[in-house]
């Protein structure tokens, strides 16, 4: 599979990264076999990856996807989801010599995982047609998810349609919940890629897909796909704008004042928030608005897909400890090695591993603890992992 061969790529004029991946080669031992206390685990957490995408899915998937996107005018021509032909070999084939491989290698326990988020590509096409990929792409998920039980847990892409009311998705969120299992949804802020036409998150818009989020006790990722603006690149530039807008949207908003139990995850360390606290802390103040910390508590945490260790060390110290969740985001944004360092620049467990100044207790928090409380569903969903056949 080649990057050229990705249906976003026509849509896209620049290196939308995410999209990209290289063929892994399978091999390895039974990644269903992973037992905890992971050996590798940092002072005897349980290791939760909560971000963690399906990017080596098998190509089938793609076929399918091209074959909609190609006929996106003319639904009589698109493919059924019946014509998808996947087997349980090629899902196994995908993951074994990638992110079980990875998790195995880094000691992580379990992914919270989703679809491409480059390839949700929500400016595409009508409702229909992003309701019919998100379908096809989470019932995706759920086969991984019932293929390897103790490493995947699910998490769902929304059916979101430039111009179309939120209340649409309420339908996909609840049958992944209820059917699936699934514990969260990726909320996409700008479903037109790139140009910002959905009001903010705020805003009254989403408040009944809101309703049915606090109602099924399930958390939103606040994540973009692919942006269609030559502007902004993809993973580069749209996602870490992304990710600061949102945030800049809760403070200046009271979102949890009429949803005192919506939970929302901003990935990507936060985007330029963390490097900018004290700008964000002054807006707050200036904006007669709650101090950050207190924003966020109970609502809203910030993932450690930050590359480097510096940015993790910034992060720790300047964001509550509470409201960071361990994350990889692998097999994802930035492959290959870091040549400072010689790891991989998404293993971002070996950075909170060495962030000065967290204590065990912290660590804990950032790998297992702040999760459990983000995604009120994930506690039974690992009791009933712990015991799954090994
Ligand atoms: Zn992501």
């Amino acid at each position: 599979m080649t990057f050229a061969s990705h249906p976003n790529r026509a849509q896209s004029w620049f290196d939308n990264g995410e999209a990209r991946f290289v063929a892994f080669i399978a091999g390895g031992d039974s990644g269903s076999g992973v037992l905890r206390p992971n050996p590798n685990n940092s002072d005897g957490a349980m290791i939760i990856d909560c971000h963690g995408h399906y990017t080596t899915e098998p190509n089938d998937l793609l076929r399918w996807r091209k074959e909609q996107v190609d006929h996106v005018k003319d639904p009589v021509k698109q493919p059924s989801k019946a014509s998808l032909k996947v087997s349980d070999d090629e899902i196994r084939e995908s993951l074994e010599g990638a992110q079980l491989k990875l998790q195995r290698e880094r000691g992580t326990d379990v992914t919270i995982f989703s679809p491409r988020a480059m390839g949700m590509s929500h400016h595409i096409g009508d409702y229909n047609v992003s309701l019919a990929w998100s379908q096809l792409c989470n019932e995706m998920i759920y086969r991984v998810c019932t293929l390897y039980p103790n490493n995947f847990i699910g998490v769902c892409q929304l059916p979101q349609s430039p111009g179309v009311s939120p209340d649409s998705c309420i339908g996909e969120l609840e049958r992944c919940v209820k059917e699936f299992g699934f514990v969260g949804c990726n909320l996409n802020p700008d479903p037109s890629g790139g140009y910002w036409t959905a009001p903010p998150l705020t805003d009254r818009w989403w408040y009944k897909f809101y309703e049915k989020m606090v109602e099924l006790d399930v958390p939103a990722m606040v994540h973009v796909s692919a942006s269609c603006n030559p502007c902004f690149h993809g993973t580069g530039a749209h996602y870490i704008n992304a990710d600061t807008t949102a945030f800049m949207q809760l403070i200046m908003g009271d979102l949890f004042k009429d949803f005192p139990t919506l939970k929302l995850i901003v990935p990507h360390g936060g985007g330029a928030v963390p490097f900018h606290w004290g700008r964000y802390r002054g807006l707050a103040m200036n904006n007669k608005r709650p101090p950050l910390d207190e924003m966020m508590k109970n609502n809203v945490w910030f993932d450690t897909c930050v590359y480097h260790q510096p940015g993790i060390d910034l992060l720790t110290k300047v964001v509550p400890i509470e409201n960071i969740l361990f994350a990889s985001e692998m097999v994802g944004a930035v492959r290959g090695k870091d040549p400072q360092t010689g790891y991989d620049f998404d293993d971002t467990k070996r950075y909170v591993d060495h962030a000065p100044g967290l204590s065990a207790e912290d660590k804990k928090k950032i790998f297992e603890g702040n999760a459990l409380r983000a995604y009120p569903r994930l506690k039974k969903k690992l009791a009933a992992r712990a015991t799954a056949p090994a």
